[in-house]
């Protein structure tokens, strides 16, 4: 109330300050009200979490889609700077890449390491995906796939004698690969979008964006973006999830520039005495971390540098809780019809 009073007659700076005092004694549990009296230790629970959380190792798990030829593995080689998806075409060199008769989900495991962090990267891949004259329903082994993913979480999770650390190996980010048409969206690409978008977290990139002159990608984008909106696809960052203001800030920022015009490659060059990852064409050489040649790095920011624990956290807390809480409430609905029938 004393506040109250202050504000109705103070000046602009001192109502920034009387608000920063209010919102610096504010926990999540209300006022903050008990002082300490002497260095008690409780700033080393940081410290305490970090040689925890680094022992144990961290998990990630990236799903790409999109037709073949899109440069899905490429792109996955050049976020990690390793060889961690196997490019189609490497094994055999003049042969063209073997496209499955059905859509196929593989995934492949590495470890990798950066100044003592430990990454378990699990790489899905989805060959097959859209490269058939019949499409229809090539979403279907995808969605099977993370969902057996959810319920393998689930089934150990129930278990009497639960594992310690249960091994995650749910879908954290679908990356969904858009071919760089300039045209728009096609149908494949809403009906996969849409249908996926409730179970895992969904980031559309605009791929090969090399291919497009800034006007065609700007143009491109807005049409996507369009189309998105019109058929009530909610990709990753989710808006309705946010609860602070510097997140929204920062998703807002996010979704803006979203998709991500992007361009992979896992060749190096010399640039100015420096190896840089980049496509040299006869005209040039496009270099996929400049911001002026694509939104490369925008992707692998978000990716790994910003929003990696969010995914995780997105993964388990809305879509595998979704995943859980229709599962366990369709047994319950079971044994109650169940129970029911046997006492009639
Ligand atoms: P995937 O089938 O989607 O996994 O595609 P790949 O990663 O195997 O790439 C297919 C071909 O496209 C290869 O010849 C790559 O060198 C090339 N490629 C990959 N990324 C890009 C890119 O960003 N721009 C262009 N122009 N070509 C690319
Ligand atoms: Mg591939």
């Amino acid at each position: 109330m004393e506040s109250l009073k202050r504000l109705c007659v103070v000046k602009f700076s001192d109502f920034v300050s009387i608000m920063s005092e209010a919102m610096a004694e504010t926990t999540n549990w209300g006022k903050l009200q008990t002082e300490v009296k002497g260095y008690v230790g409780i700033d080393t629970i940081q410290e305490q979490i970090r040689k925890k959380a680094l022992k144990r190792g961290f998990e990630f798990n990236i799903m790409v889609v999109g037709s073949s030829g899109l440069g899905k593995s490429t792109l996955v080689n050049t976020l990690f700077k390793a060889k961690v998806s196997r490019r189609s075409n490497s094994a055999e060199k003049d042969q063209p890449p073997i496209i499955p008769k059905t859509v196929e989900v593989q995934s492949i495991s590495h470890v990798i390491e950066e100044n003592g962090v430990r990454l378990k990267l699990t790489v899905t891949d989805t060959p097959g995906f859209g490269d058939h004259i019949n499409n229809e329903n090539c979403w279907l082994p995808i969605l099977k796939y993370i969902n057996e993913q959810y319920e393998k979480y689930l089934s150990e999770e129930i278990n009497v004698s639960r594992k310690k650390q249960i091994p995650d190996s749910r879908v954290h980010v679908c990356l969904y690969f858009i071919a760089p048409t300039g045209h728009g969206l096609k149908p494949l690409d809403i009906e996969f979008m849409k249908r996926l978008d409730k179970v895992v977290n969904v980031v559309p990139v605009i791929a090969k964006a090399d291919t497009l002159t800034i006007e065609e990608r700007e143009h491109f984008k807005s049409r996507i973006k369009y189309a998105l909106n019109e058929n009530g696809v909610s990709t990753y960052p989710m808006k309705e999830l946010e609860t602070d203001e510097e997140d929204e800030n920062i998703n807002t920022h996010i979704r803006d520039q979203m998709p991500f015009a992007v361009v992979g490659s896992d060749k190096s060059h010399q640039v100015d005495g420096k190896e840089v990852l980049g496509r040299l064409t006869n005209w040039g050489l496009i270099e996929v971390e400049n911001h002026n040649h694509c939104e490369f790095s925008n992707l692998r920011d978000m990716l790994i540098r910003t929003h990696l624990q969010d995914l995780k956290d997105v993964t388990h807390g809305i879509h595998y809780e979704n995943f859980r809480f229709e599962r366990l409430n369709k047994h319950q609905k079971i044994d109650k019809a169940e129970d029911q029938e046997s006492r009639c």
